[in-house]
């Protein structure tokens, strides 16, 4: 098999493009679709600092390589979700990454954050573990945005995830989030902008990014996700690509196009935003899901109620900036 575009070997073939790529080939085809998903949504601005959430896997750290080498300032924000070897694994290759580029990452761990891990939120808890996780990033992702000061928040979300979410929105007849799937959230009181510039790559195109690029990630699967509805839905969306390659992208894209438009303003017309007494989170009603999450684990836990509200602790977190260090 032959480059479409140089006629060198191919690593890839891409059937939805009826194209294969060489390895350098590959990576400037993944710039480009970035450059173009950024430049058509109007995700980023030039000199805004940009938070990558960079969880060790092929996507965050694609994109961080992507977003570093176009020249955008980027500042990676790993979680640690307590998650065993699987979370140690992801904290050790996504420092290795950012020390081998020179590029600032800020650690927090969920633990100490909140006295809880992501198996002990979960525990007899009402929500799923990724339900739990979920909740858990999205607090802490936006509370490292305000205290870092940063407007607008990256991450790694490809056009499988995004379909795969898609399908589940439809398949549920999720009115709410069908309005609000868009590749850019905009900025709201309390949550910084969420961006996701990798729609348009899926994950064989980011998994090769990673391969030829020369980069570690985590290859194993999140032992938590086993029975997770996203995958069956993920699966399923494989079966269709398989026999007409393009569905993922077409379904997708034509969402942005048809459908987003009609649902966008019922669900911005629901939303009510108040703030969450306990730690000043945009809320919905008085106190946040997560506030409420945490609160139930202490509450399992029998350990009395901590004086120290999630807002008035500092977050754990590890900065390092090796040029920092040097300076
Ligand atoms: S698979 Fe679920 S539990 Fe595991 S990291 Fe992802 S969201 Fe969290
Ligand atoms: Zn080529
Ligand atoms: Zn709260």
């Amino acid at each position: 098999m032959r480059c479409s575009r140089c006629r060198d070997a191919a690593v890839l073939e891409l059937r939805r493009y009826r194209a294969a790529y060489c390895g350098t080939c590959l990576v400037a085809h993944c710039e480009r679709q970035v450059e173009r998903a950024i430049a058509e949504h109007g995700m980023l601005a030039r000199g805004e600092r940009i938070g990558v959430a960079v969880s060790g896997g092929k996507d965050s750290l694609a994109l961080w390589d992507l977003l570093a080498r176009g020249g955008w300032e980027t500042v990676g924000i790993h979680l640690q979700l307590g998650i065993g070897d699987y979370s140690r694994h992801s904290a050790a290759l996504t420092r290795t990454f950012a020390a081998e580029r020179d590029l600032e990452l800020v650690e927090v761990d969920l633990t100490e954050e909140v006295g809880a891990a992501v198996p002990a939120l979960v525990e007899g808890g009402q929500r799923s573990p990724c339900g739990a996780c979920g909740l858990s990033k999205r607090y802490l992702l936006n509370k490292v945005a305000r205290e870092e000061g940063l407007t607008v928040l990256a991450t790694g979300h490809n056009l499988d995830d995004e379909a795969a979410v898609l399908l589940g929105n439809v398949l549920t007849w999720s009115t709410g989030d069908l309005g609000r799937q868009a590749p850019v959230l905009p900025h709201t009181s309390g949550f910084a902008r969420r961006v996701k510039p990798l729609v348009r790559l899926s994950e064989r195109e980011t998994a090769a990014y990673c391969v030829v690029r020369a980069i570690d990630y985590v290859v194993e699967e999140c032992p938590m996700a086993a029975g997770n509805r996203h995958l069956a839905h993920k699966a399923a969306l494989d079966a269709l690509e398989a026999r007409s390659p393009g569905t993922k992208a077409t379904f997708y894209q034509g969402y942005l196009r048809q459908a987003f438009p009609v649902f966008h303003p019922i669900a911005k017309r629901d939303l009510v935003l108040a703030t969450c007494e306990d730690c000043g989170s945009p809320t919905t009603g008085t106190r946040c899901a997560f506030c409420r999450m945490t609160e139930r684990t202490r509450r399992r836990a029998s350990e009395p109620t901590p004086s120290v509200t999630p807002r008035a602790r500092r977050p754990s977190r590890l900065r390092s900036s090796p040029a920092a260090e040097a300076r």
